[in-house]
């Protein structure tokens, strides 16, 4: 794996520095900017938990970066190599993300030293919920206050723990489903909220591809089908951020990248095919399908291509080898791939990122989706499906009575109610669309600004900055 050179500034700062260069293009007091710009609090714990008859200390942090708006929001990541940097780091990006795509949250992010890959599922279940305790105990987790997700290494099943420990020490709180999102549907959860981030990436891959200025900029033309994609990581988001492009978007997937490996088919691979094995078999070496095998998989990302996916961790890409990217896109699913001086050399090659502060926002919109549904208590399109689909009969009716018949096909569409999942679809498609609009709008009429990230980050410290006005901490 190409590590960042000893040089390259750290997440957190390369952070900052974007932060910086916005920052320069808006009219903000100079202490309020340095407000916003330095995460609020965070909490660092250490506890002990019994693994196989031995005592274990676990460290872990918990940041609130912003918390303009309640709750604070943002994923819970376990990982062998998380600190308390990096969680800031994420932490911000949190608040911009939310800002950027007006989700009514503050930012926070939560990390946990581990590697879940060591532990069995008792083990991670004891681990996991005593993590939460802590966190619950110090109002780090609460339906009004923070709200958890999955992130890195955490998925569904530690969103359950969560929810349920919250719920052992909270018995009377009404709104406890609140306390964290990303939950199996059983549990409370969403419908659409495991896939939401891989989606938010292929919705807002398509908003870019749908105005030809933008497109032009990276030296491409046409929509997304049959473009060459190279994917680096292939779980949660990486996997549906593939599968989607593949299936529906006839995007030919020529590269996927594990930690330990990648494969490489310039006629495409197959993604369901070589994520069950990866699945079964921990990597993709011994593929029998299609694709050469190469044990060191950050080559790969030098390979040529359209578009280069990073869906894995930050510093991917960086000052190392950032010169000898091919790439005519980088569209940023992971948080933070690419540092800071990595983004300058980019931007000189003529390389364009769509930034992560946009690009993975799915996650967090249908978090908030989740969440509202906690709150209110009722399954989106309960109320109206039957009664839509009651006005589209009549609709078809009136017409047909005219003599015009419409066909049947036609007909079962339009007189389908929505469900859940058509809604949750919806309300992220728009949400993509429309914050890629405002980025784009920032970006084409401002000389100042040169990258898009520059220009979503602009109006992230904006919004954040407006409401803060709002609030009158200062006239
Ligand atoms: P995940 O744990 O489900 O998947 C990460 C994948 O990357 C795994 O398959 C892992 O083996 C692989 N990987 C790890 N290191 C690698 C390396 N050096 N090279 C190639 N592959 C490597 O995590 P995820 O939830 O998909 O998150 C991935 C990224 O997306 C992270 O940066 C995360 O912060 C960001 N993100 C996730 C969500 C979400 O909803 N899960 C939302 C927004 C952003």
């Amino acid at each position: 794996m190409t590590l960042p050179p000893d040089n390259e500034v750290s997440f957190k700062d390369s952070v900052n520095l974007s932060f910086d260069l916005a920052r320069a293009t808006l009219e903000i007091p100079d202490g309020m900017a340095q407000y916003i710009r330095n995460v609020n609090n965070v909490y660092q714990v250490r506890f002990p938990v019994k693994i196989n008859g031995k005592i274990e200390t676990f460290i872990g942090w918990r940041a609130v970066h912003s918390d303009h708006k309640l709750p604070a929001k943002g994923g819970i990541r376990f990982a062998p190599q998380v600190n308390q940097n990096e969680v800031e780091a994420l932490a911000a990006l949190m608040s911009y993300k939310c800002a950027l795509v007006d989700v009514p949250f503050g930012g926070s992010k939560g990390g946990l030293l581990i590697d879940p890959r060591k532990y069995d599922r008792e083990s991670m279940e004891k681990i996991t919920r005593r993590f939460a305790f802590e966190l619950i105990q110090k109002d780090y987790i609460g339906s009004g206050t923070n709200v958890p997700a999955p992130d890195m290494g955490t998925g569904q099943r530690e969103m359950a723990w969560i929810a349920s420990t919250y719920n052992s020490y909270r018995p009377g709180d009404i709104n406890h489903l609140a306390c964290v999102t990303g939950k199996p549907v059983s549990m409370g959860g969403i419908q659409g909220r495991v896939e939401a981030t891989g989606r938010g990436v292929v919705f807002g891959l398509r908003e870019f591809f749908r105005t030809p200025g933008d497109v032009e900029k990276a030296g491409l033309d046409g929509g997304l089908e049959g473009k060459k994609i190279i994917v680096q990581g292939l779980g949660n988001v990486g996997y549906y951020t593939a599968k989607i492009l593949q299936e529906e978007d006839g995007a030919k997937i020529i590269g996927v990248l594990e930690y330990n490996g990648g494969l490489m088919d310039p006629n495409g691979l197959n993604v369901e095919e070589v994520y069950r094995y990866k699945v079964d078999n921990q990597g993709f070496e011994g593929y029998p399908g299609n694709g050469e095998f190469v044990p060191d998989s950050s080559v790969l990302l030098e390979e040529e291509c359209d578009i280069l996916i990073p869906a894995a961790m930050e510093a991917v890409i960086n000052q190392e080898n950032a010169g000898r990217i091919q790439a005519k896109i980088i569209a940023e699913a992971a948080n933070g791939p690419v540092t800071f001086a990595a983004e300058a050399i980019l931007q000189e090659k003529g390389v364009v990122s769509i930034p992560d502060v946009y690009l993975n926002a799915g996650g967090v919109t249908v978090s908030y989706f989740e969440w509202i549904k906690n709150l209110s208590h009722i399954r989106f399109g309960r109320m109206q499906k039957r009664y839509d689909e009651g006005k589209s009969e009549k609709l078809i009716q009136a017409i047909e009575g005219t003599g015009h018949k419409v066909p049947q096909a036609l007909k079962e569409q339009i007189c389908r109610g929505s469900e859940e999942i058509d809604l949750v679809r919806s309300g992220l498609d728009d949400t993509m669309r429309q914050a890629w609009q405002d980025i784009r709008e920032r970006f084409w009429t401002n000389d100042s600004i040169h990258s898009y990230r520059i220009a979503a980050m602009s109006i992230a410290i904006e919004k954040i900055h407006n409401s803060y006005r709002t609030m009158g901490v200062y006239p």
